[in-house]
């Protein structure tokens, strides 16, 4: 039985990884459920109310699979004396880089992280954003990790979005375990998993794999620790190097590996086989002013799905637009605006392993947007400036008119 009927629009419904334009399109909702989307001639009969959308395009809501968008302060004062010629090891001297956002995280109360996520998830929403991924790792202890995921779960509280939150203890080595992270991992498995797990504050557990993160030793205990907790895992890898860490995530059926730009062959046929998602990080590629590009022709030729993130954090990359990203994409890694979109939609909802959304087909959540394009190539052509973005449904819903 429809609910409610939608037309007056085409659809990019992202199916299979490509476009699927039907054109004059028709979509019915029942509950918070797409019912039926196809051709409007051949909409089956009903007396369910319709809404004319009058023109435009949908698509199903973005997603944006990676971010770090729960931080205390930001790093505007690094991000000027970078500029003025200081290197990294000069702004880690006077306090800055990964740390002075551990400082300023700790020292923020649940609500003043929570008043500037908002502003940056409401950023998000206004451009047809209705999944969000937000992974701790600021916290770096028991107490602070908790309450950056607690923030993030109220984020979908306060506003109509779908969070998944994803515990990320192992990020970076707080000051207090300087030489010591071999230890530090011992407290990410022995104390913050357990209560993280018995809370049910995470989706999902993320580790970032490089000489300036974690070995794989390292990650390898945590990832042990959270599929024993029944956790799923995700990792930050091959970023700045080649660790091996993809093969390691493979082999626990990682969700994803993320960043990749030093992924080798090997590492993508670890990925093809165990079925996990390559997310690409343009955001921090282009503020990190980095050259190598991941391994793109790897990537296709062994089929290995290609999602897209904002991977919106202070330090290297206050990139806070999913539509720009599609942008970086398609002109920093030569994705095709329909692998672009692919990437924010259907591969973006498999990296967070949600079997519900990310493509408009019948049983799907009604989770769509309707834009102020003429095609859909359209949404990772503009950069910035453009409000493409008209109306949002979210679970059969309308909730803004952008
Ligand atoms: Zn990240």
């Amino acid at each position: 039985m429809f609910e409610k009927i939608y037309t007056g629009f085409h659809a990019a419904t992202m199916s299979d990884g490509r476009y699927g334009v039907i054109e004059d399109a028709a979509l019915a909702v029942a509950g918070e459920r797409i019912e039926w989307i196809g051709p409007r001639r051949e909409l089956p009969a009903s007396d369910a109310p319709v809404v004319d959308l009058g023109g435009g395009w949908i698509t199903p809501g973005l997603i944006d699979c990676h971010t770090h968008l729960v931080f205390g302060g930001d790093r505007v004062d690094e991000f000027e004396q970078r500029l003025l010629g200081a290197d990294y090891a000069e702004i880690a001297r006077r306090g800055g880089g990964i740390l002075s956002t551990v400082r300023a995280t700790r020292a923020a109360s649940e609500s003043e992280l929570l008043g500037s996520a908002l502003k940056r998830i409401d950023g998000l929403l206004a451009e047809g954003v209705t999944t969000v991924e937000i992974k701790s790792g600021y916290g770096l202890d028991v107490e602070n990790e908790l309450k950056m995921l607690r923030v993030a779960r109220e984020l979908e509280r306060q506003r109509p979005v779908t969070i998944r939150t994803t515990f990320l203890g192992a990020h970076a080595l707080p000051p207090e375990y300087k030489d010591r992270a071999d230890d530090y991992i011992g407290l990410v498995c022995e104390q913050m998993l357990p209560a993280v797990a018995e809370q049910g504050l995470a989706d999902a557990v993320d580790a970032f794999c490089e000489t300036v993160g974690f070995n794989t030793a390292q990650v390898e205990r945590v990832f042990r620790k959270a599929r024993g907790l029944d956790l799923p895992v995700k990792l930050h890898a091959e970023q700045l190097s080649n660790q091996h860490g993809t093969e390691l995530a493979a082999r626990f059926g990682a969700l994803s590996a993320d960043h990749l730009e030093y992924l080798d062959e090997a590492g993508v046929e670890a990925m093809a086989e165990s079925g996990t998602v390559a997310v690409l990080l343009p955001g921090a590629f282009y503020i990190l002013c980095e050259t190598r590009l991941p391994p793109m022709e790897a990537l296709r030729r062994h089929g290995v799905p290609m999602a897209l993130a904002t991977d919106l954090n202070p330090g290297t990359s206050p990139v806070n637009s999913l539509l720009n990203t599609l942008n970086l994409a398609c002109t920093l890694f030569r994705m095709t605006p329909e692998e672009a979109l692919t990437g924010a939609t259907c591969h973006a909802a498999r990296a967070l392993g949600l079997a519900d959304r990310g493509v408009l087909a019948p049983g799907k959540r009604a989770d769509f947007v309707l834009w102020d394009i003429a095609q859909p190539p359209e949404l990772a052509y503009w950069l910035g400036g453009r409000r493409l973005c008209r109306k949002v449904i979210r679970a059969g819903e309308e909730i803004a008119s952008c």
